[in-house]
């Protein structure tokens, strides 16, 4: 290495950042107020979605809890009724719980869903100061309502809602 090497090389790093000060856009976000966008295949945080009528997609049948490598998912079903319906068909998560900590983020428990219930969304805002903040209950993951009228769990029409599963027009979909 001659001499001058030392200095040449940090000429071009500082030409490099008054290259990029003078000519790129910056790329700062002032966040929180503002938020970067997120990639289309981005994992973030789960949600428990509704269908358009307002009950619940999610039916208890654990496929997610199974499918999950970090076993991060808790889920205890219950019985649904025309008087107190929460879900199409028999069952609905009763318990649904999401221990954070141990999540990695792999979208298996996506996959394995039969209703699409469980998906994970955009939000990467998590923070809790204790272990137990970091389980997340189904009230903190499931979607907001559309309407008032259209809350769980409510009476509905009996023999409406008797499939759990939505029945496919196309297979391939
Ligand atoms: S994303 Fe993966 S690790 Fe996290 S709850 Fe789903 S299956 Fe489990
Ligand atoms: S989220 Fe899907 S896979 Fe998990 S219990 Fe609910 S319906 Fe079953």
């Amino acid at each position: 290495m001659g001499v001058f090497d030392p200095i040449i090389e940090l000429s071009k790093g500082l030409g490099e950042t008054l290259r990029s000060f003078l000519f790129e856009k910056t790329v700062t976000y002032q966040y929180p107020e503002e938020k970067r966008p997120v990639r289309p295949r981005f994992r973030g945080r789960h949600v428990l979605k509704r269908y358009e009528n307002g009950l619940e997609k999610c039916i208890g049948c654990s496929l997610c809890a199974a499918a999950c490598p970090a076993d991060a998912i808790f889920v205890e079903s219950s019985e649904n009724t025309d008087e107190k319906r929460f879900s199409p068909g028999e069952r609905y998560a009763s318990t649904y719980e999401i221990n954070m900590l141990r999540c990695i983020y792999c979208g298996f428990c996506e996959d394995a869903c039969p209703t699409e219930a469980i998906v994970l969304g955009d939000n990467y805002e998590l923070s809790f100061t204790d272990r137990r903040q970091a389980i997340y209950p189904k009230e903190m993951l499931l979607e907001a309502v559309p309407t008032v009228e259209m809350t769980t769990p409510r009476k509905v029409e009996p023999g409406v809602f008797k499939r759990s599963v939505p029945e496919m027009h196309d297979p391939r979909d």
